[in-house]
């Protein structure tokens, strides 16, 4: 028999629904996914070269667990350049994507019946993270009117006794939203009151548009740095999702506690993957504003696009790679086959069957009215893609 613990868990969804694009695309069907949650674009090839120069000097051993020290002083040199907060080597970790460390968190602080507070929408695997470590996830209810920010008040209202973190993930998965420093202050306020840790997933900083500035909460000041955990990695910000490097940076103990529990479970990341992590953060940056200016023209395309479809109202995310519109008035219509659209799901499945296209349904980052869209695609597929959703919701009645 499985454990309980593992019961209460569900495979990650847009991983699932990745895979199902990729199935039918690999049986010839055409598809066009906007379920991805990656950037198209190629890792750069100076990192790439890196990791070959790496390999083909046999640095291919156990590494310190919690990552090499040269690449703990470059993400110490990020975090204070970036960021304006100054870590030293025992608060810094590196692990094997910010998934990993934020389930590193999740272990070094959670007790049985803690209470972990989740804005939604949230990012898919935050809740199950929670569950996995015999926590309860407590979900903070953001409305679309607000750009789904969080509302302090309503932050307030759900804290209780047993409350012992917030997650908090600015520019948001699934949303795109961004929090502004005063909204920051606001939390970090009622988090320090509350003597509630924050864990501020900011895995997509260097995707903000329309002058946004990204703030870590963490760098509001030195109060809420003790009680925060950043998580960042080099995933979708130099396109290295396979390479898994991530990593985090917070108090010593909480850092020593979840390079600990690393050392029971990976031990270090990869070899390789540190020394390309270490030519990524210390190379040239130009790729990265390459890589945001294209995605921005598809953001504004894209958007414009889905509010001239019917039924469709998307607001104008500015950060990450996703559009989150409400699909909700399409619910009660009719398929062509006589089936009641009533769900983000039968949404889904209709755009796969009837245009094939893919995307994820709100439900799984919770809001059943809404579907997440990525732009991390080609224009042309987001155009061809749009015709298509545009011609198969029309035929809705
Ligand atoms: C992609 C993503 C991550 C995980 O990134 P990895 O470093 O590849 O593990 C974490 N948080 C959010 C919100 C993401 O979208």
């Amino acid at each position: 028999m499985i454990s309980q613990r593992a019961q209460k868990i569900k495979p990650s969804p847009t991983l699932g629904m990745d895979a199902k694009a990729k199935e039918l695309k690999a049986k010839g069907i055409d598809i066009i996914n906007f379920g991805v949650g990656e950037p198209d674009f190629d890792t750069p090839e100076h990192i790439k070269e890196a990791a070959i120069k790496a390999l083909k000097e046999g640095f291919t051993k156990y590494t310190p667990v919690g990552g090499i020290l040269e690449l703990k002083d470059v993400i110490i040199r990020k975090f204070e350049v970036d960021n304006n907060l100054k870590y030293t080597r025992d608060e810094i970790i590196v692990s094997c994507g910010a998934k990993h460390c934020l389930y590193n968190v999740a272990q070094a602080l959670y007790n049985p019946g803690d209470e972990v507070l989740i804005p939604s929408p949230y990012w898919v695997s935050y809740p199950d993270q929670v569950l996995l470590n015999d926590a309860i996830p407590v979900y903070v209810e953001t409305s679309e009117k607000d750009n789904f920010i969080l509302d302090p008040a309503v932050l307030k209202s759900k804290i209780t006794k047993k409350t012992r973190a917030l997650i908090l993930n600015s520019p948001s998965n699934p949303t795109g939203s961004t929090y502004d420093k005063k909204t920051l202050e606001s939390i970090a306020e009622i988090a320090l009151k509350s003597n509630i840790y924050i864990i501020s997933d900011e895995i997509y900083e260097k995707l903000v548009y329309d002058g946004v500035e990204h703030i870590s909460i963490a760098s509001l000041d030195e109060e809420v740095k003790k009680k925060t955990i950043v998580i960042n990695g080099l995933s979708k910000s130099y396109s290295m999702t396979g390479w898994r490097i991530g990593f985090a940076a917070g108090p010593k103990d909480i850092i020593q506690s979840m390079t600990n529990i690393q050392s029971q479970s990976t031990s270090n990341p990869t070899s390789i993957a540190q020394k390309a992590a270490l030519a990524a953060l210390m190379g040239p940056q130009d790729f990265i504003e390459t890589m945001r200016q294209e995605f921005n023209a598809r953001r504004l395309y894209l958007v414009d696009r889905l509010n001239s479809i019917f039924g469709i109202n998307c607001p104008m995310p500015n950060g990450a790679f996703y559009a989150f519109p409400n699909v909700s008035r399409l619910y009660g219509l009719k398929t062509a086959d006589g089936k009641v659209i009533n769900s983000s799901l039968d949404i889904a499945l209709y755009l796969l069957e009837k245009a094939n296209i893919a995307l994820v349904h709100g439900e799984p980052f919770g809001s059943d009215s809404h579907i997440r869209l990525s732009y991390a695609l080609s224009m042309a597929n987001i155009k061809q893609g749009l015709d298509r959703i545009d011609e198969a919701l029309s035929r809705l009645y």
